[in-house]
């Protein structure tokens, strides 16, 4: 099965550095705003082999129509915020309303397959931590979301994003 995965959120989060950790476990400090691209990874999980087709997204709000295409295209979200900037966890309630709204559905009486992470773990320091974990799995709550902190500079719960994503889509 294919899995079509978009991965979207804020600029500077941490979207690209996530996709590309998990498909080629390599993490860089630099940041370029502009790449967007999308891969093809086979991979197994719990048993099962599938291919996970992801969307790595970019400049999000200039190009709204883009947007809409993705989430009519995607299958699966994976929505990033930085756990050190409030503003970047502010704009993942409304991506997750846009999903439903694109995709004509209620989320009172259907559950689209949406992992939310809250990435830059590492940066967990007292004075540093803007979002905590509680409110991340709140608002999981609320949608019925799956929610992971993660690094990707560190490699924690990157490759468990995908592995949940998937599980959400199965049994969806
Ligand atoms: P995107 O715009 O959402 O695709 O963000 P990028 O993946 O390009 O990352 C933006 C910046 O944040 C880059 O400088 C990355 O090196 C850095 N970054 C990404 N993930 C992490 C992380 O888990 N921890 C830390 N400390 N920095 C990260
Ligand atoms: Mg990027």
């Amino acid at each position: 099965m294919d899995y079509k995965i978009a991965v979207l959120g804020t600029g500077a989060v941490g979207k690209s550095s996530i996709v590309v950790r998990y498909i080629r476990d390599t993490f860089t400090e630099s940041y370029d705003p502009t790449v967007e691209d999308s891969y093809q990874k086979p991979d197994e999980f719990d048993g099962k082999a599938c291919i996970l087709d992801i969307l790595d997204t970019a400049g999000m709000a200039e190009y709204s129509s883009l947007r809409t295409q993705y989430m009519e295209k995607g299958i699966g979200f994976v929505l990033v915020y930085s756990i050190v900037q409030t503003k970047t966890f502010q704009e993942i309630e409304p991506l997750i309303k846009k999903i439903y709204e694109v995709k004509q559905k209620d989320p009172a009486t259907c559950t689209i397959p949406i992992v939310i992470v809250g990435n830059k773990v590492d940066l967990d320091a007292p004075g540093e931590r803007e979002v905590t974990k509680e409110e991340g799995e709140q608002l999981a709550q609320r949608y019925h979301c799956r929610f992971l902190e993660a690094s990707a500079k560190t490699n924690v719960n990157i490759r468990e994003t995908f592995s949940q994503l998937v599980n959400a889509i199965d049994n969806s």
